[in-house]
């Protein structure tokens, strides 16, 4: 059994709910999932993970730390260039409950400036109030948060529980919680390939996240 709490890694319905207008799931009518890497891009490791995907031509979204953009602009350059989702995590990753509402908003503009117009954004830590995502939504922004997260980043977990997160809660239109960071690395090196061939084993397929319309929501 996995150390982690259950209601962290698949949030239950009753909390989806709090939040109206985030996404934490997508509408699918096949198999297929949304793989999200945040608090990128990091040297070593964001090339890495690319490759990974590359090599089962999975599609991914990358929510972006705007001061990680500025530190190593050709490691953005090239998630780009590869035709990845880019999505914004904001500019110095504070959690939003010790922000202060105009802080957080001035944090997501800035990481704005550095991970350049995106429509996906999703809240430092997971963390935000639901009240504030109207004012999120005003910027052109999707709040995105999750349908399983790995917990990759938990270092008393160990990579096989991190993968076991992800593969017992896995199901058409999961959006799916890696980071490519170096607090996750040892979790991730081990995870992420584990995961990759389960989807292509099991049928699934990887998309980009489109949940323009929020009024459709799913659970
Ligand atoms: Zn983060």
């Amino acid at each position: 059994m996995s150390k982690t709490n259950s209601w962290i890694v698949k949030p239950p319905a009753w909390m989806r709910l709090l939040f109206p207008g985030a996404i934490w799931r997508e509408k699918t009518v096949d198999k297929r999932v949304f793989l999200t890497f945040d608090d990128g891009p990091v040297p070593g490791i964001t090339p890495w993970v690319i490759e990974q995907l590359k090599k089962t031509e999975a599609k991914a979204t990358f929510f972006c730390i705007g001061d990680n953009v500025r530190k190593y602009p050709g490691v953005f350059d090239n998630l780009k260039k590869e035709g990845f989702g880019i999505g914004c995590h904001g500019f110095s990753h504070k959690p939003g409950h010790k922000a202060g509402f105009k802080a957080y908003l001035k944090d997501i503009d800035k990481g704005l400036e550095y991970c350049g117009p995106v429509q996906w954004f999703r809240p430092p830590h997971g963390i935000i109030f639901p009240w504030w995502i109207p004012a999120i939504r005003k910027k052109g922004l999707n709040v995105v948060l999750w349908d399983v997260l790995s917990c990759d980043y938990d270092r008393s977990l160990l990579p096989q529980e991190v993968t076991a997160n992800v593969l017992r809660n896995i199901r058409p239109g999961s959006i799916i919680v890696f980071h490519d960071s170096l607090k996750a690395w040892p979790n991730l090196k081990v995870a992420l390939p584990e995961v990759l061939k389960w989807i292509k084993l099991h049928g699934y397929t990887t998309g980009f996240l489109t949940s323009i319309n929020q009024n459709k929501r799913i659970l």
